[in-house]
């Protein structure tokens, strides 16, 4: 099997556990990769030889992204409604339903290469997992497909088919729907089930419910809670134990305690509150309160459609008061976590060879330079994908 030996890295991040700090940094470093795995990690002085030398140049290299929650299969452009959100219109969840209108009358072959287009997009700026979710379809053939369609892309996918009820149908005949035909035609293409719980979608019995059906299917769950208004879905998902739970911007004393007290992540999603003008969760409150946080993308055609997990980085430390290097954990190592994935988010021997080269000294600049396109290379499972 060839070996590759990335050495002159100035800074490496590798959130092993094992090492000092939160990132486990290492500097003047090398890392070998082997296959698609990382082989050895250490002071470049100390590297093995190897079949190919990589020159860092000083660079520093951090995990690839995990991004744990998007939504990037649909059609359409919703552009207008930005606007029109951005001059003085509120968001609310019923969005949703212009998306799912053209996501139907979209041919199979134009999801796939509209997801294609996305994920090469996040590749770009240096995501290296991601979870797509269903969610725009909200019938039994169109959840299904849009599964298939994701699971070309991705190992995690999540059914969705409670995001929203469809214009033309009671909430019961809904929930029916979705925990009978549409859940046995989406599971065999689906790892996760996850309900948009709110005021405007479904409620906490209703979660529950489509929750435990999914569960009975060997579907795991996660929830979207707690994102326009108070609510029980935050203290739901820890009461099932849920991996995670998603959004967190509208919490309680007591939501904190639930969370506290769980293993339940909180995924905060700051690109949406950036794109919709609503208050961004505390998480400098949740950290200090000691509950587990990751960061992911939420990229969607409706309230957030930012692909860019550096973007989230650089709002979680100017907006939320996260340190840059509690912003890089959570949208990598937490982000892994967050789909109870050990193999990714971090750079140790055994682990996936994903890793991102950045064009600056340190993974700081980050947050340091917001907007600026800071990914050098990429590499999946050990091969090179850009650079
Ligand atoms: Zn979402």
């Amino acid at each position: 099997m060839t070996t590759t030996v990335i050495t002159g890295i100035g800074e490496l991040v590798t959130n092993d556990p094992g090492r000092e700090g939160l990132l486990g940094l290492v500097h003047d470093a090398a890392l070998v990769v082997e296959g698609g795995r990382i082989a050895w990690v250490g002071p470049a002085a100390e590297a093995p030889e190897a079949d190919v030398q990589v020159d860092a140049g000083g660079r520093a290299v951090i995990p690839g992204f995990v991004d744990s929650h998007s939504h990037l299969v649909f059609a359409g452009d919703r552009s207008a409604e930005f606007e029109a959100r951005m001059t003085g219109q509120p968001y609310t969840a019923g969005g949703i339903r212009t998306t799912v209108a053209r996501t139907r009358a979209a041919s199979d072959e134009q999801l796939t290469s509209h997801v294609a287009r996305l994920v090469a997009e996040m590749r770009a700026q240096g995501t290296t997992t991601l979870e797509i979710k269903s969610g725009y379809g909200l019938s039994v053939h169109d959840e299904a497909r849009s599964l298939a369609v994701a699971r070309q892309f991705t190992e995690e996918t999540t059914f969705l088919g409670a995001h929203v009820v469809p214009a033309d149908t009671s909430a019961e005949a809904y929930v029916d729907l979705v925990t009978g035909p549409m859940l046995a035609a989406a599971a065999p293409h689906a790892r996760w089930i996850d309900v948009f719980c709110e005021d405007g979608a479904f409620d906490v019995d209703q979660a529950r419910t489509i929750l435990a059906a999914g569960s009975a299917s060997g579907l795991r769950g996660r929830l979207h809670a707690n994102q326009l208004t108070y609510g029980g879905g935050v203290q739901l998902a820890c009461e099932l134990g849920l991996v995670a739970v998603d959004h967190c911007t509208f919490l309680s004393p007591l939501d904190v305690e639930s969370l506290r007290d769980s293993r339940t992540i909180a995924t905060l999603l700051p690109g949406v509150e950036f794109s919709t003008r609503q208050p961004y969760p505390d998480a400098r409150g949740l950290l200090d309160a000691g509950v587990r946080i990751a960061l992911a993308s939420d990229c969607n055609p409706g309230s957030c459609f930012t692909s860019s997990m550096a973007l989230c980085i650089a709002l979680a430390v100017r907006e939320m008061r996260m340190s840059p290097a509690e912003a890089l954990h959570a949208a990598t190592a937490m982000g892994a976590a967050a789909l109870d994935r050990d193999d990714v988010g971090v750079l140790a021997p055994g682990k996936a060879a994903d890793l991102v080269l950045l064009d600056a000294p340190s993974y700081v600049h980050l947050a340091y330079r917001p907007g600026v396109p800071l990914v050098a290379g990429v590499w999946q499972a050990g091969r090179p994908t850009l650079g």
